[in-house]
């Protein structure tokens, strides 16, 4: 059965003091209802916080600990690139790939997010993989047609094994950190597309099993009415998941 998640993506804020209060406030305060429930939550802060996260996060209980970033080389001489086995070994189990601010900002494309892809799977690390349309698709009436292509380019090349690892994150570019929340039923209604094109490409077995998150100005406040939805699994939270009372509320909203 599908995993729920509510990951919180820390992108480049915060210090390693700051962010390790924030991570023992996390826990202090849902350390309990982390443990106890299915929800898995997953911590994913810059590069030089990791092993020191990690460490923080309570052993055996349902915290997680991700990366935002990885390269698509194994190692060498790759000056500034951090590879998937470096992340496997300061604690990292996931890795977010694909994030619309990597793809505008930093110019990554479908074939080195694919690179990328199998780069993080060969390390042992389980993918979050970022697709959402822009403002502009969506008033185009496009977003299908996108998400679609996006899925085939970046993700549908995986085997069967290779995609049960994965996680997708539907993250509509026009509600990222603009306080613009897709309502629940524009949620839903991609979500439940993106099943059924993983039913196509796979089969109806990997359709149900793949965790489908959701992204884009949530908070404490529309958590429980997105995460209701019936192919809604969790949340990939942005600026909520640099307070400790959002992000725990965000947990608590299944
Ligand atoms: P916000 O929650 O700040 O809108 O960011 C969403 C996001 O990009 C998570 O990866």
């Amino acid at each position: 059965m599908r995993q729920n998640i509510v990951a919180g993506n820390w992108k480049m804020n915060l210090t390693l003091q700051d962010g390790l209060a924030l991570v023992s406030e996390i826990t202090n305060m849902v350390a309990d209802e982390v443990t106890g429930s299915q929800v898995q939550v997953v911590i994913c802060p810059p590069f030089p916080f990791l092993y020191s996260v990690g460490k923080q996060l309570p052993e055996g209980s349902n915290f997680h600990l991700g990366a935002q970033n990885c390269s698509d080389k194994e190692s060498g001489a790759y000056t500034g690139e951090v590879s998937g086995k470096m992340l496997q070994s300061v604690g990292a189990e996931y890795v977010i790939l694909g994030h619309s601010e990597r793809r505008q900002y930093f110019r990554e494309d479908d074939f080195l997010l694919s690179q990328k892809l199998k780069a993080a799977l060969a390390a042992g690390l389980k993918p979050i993989f970022c697709i959402g349309e822009s403002l502009e698709t969506r008033e185009a009436e496009e977003t299908f047609d996108f998400i679609s292509k996006q899925l085939k380019d970046g993700l549908f090349h995986l085997s069967n094994e290779e995609f049960a690892q994965v996680v997708i994150a539907y993250e509509p570019i026009w509600a990222i950190g603009t306080g613009k929340t897709a309502t629940s039923a524009q949620a839903q209604e991609v979500h439940a597309f993106i099943r059924e094109q993983i039913a196509r490409a796979y089969d109806a077995e990997a359709a149900d099993n793949t965790t489908i998150l959701y992204g884009g100005s949530a908070n404490a406040q529309n958590a429980r009415e997105l995460f209701s939805q019936p192919d809604v699994d969790g949340g990939l939270i942005g600026g909520a998941s640099l307070k400790s009372r959002d992000f725990t509320e965000i947990i608590k909203s299944f």
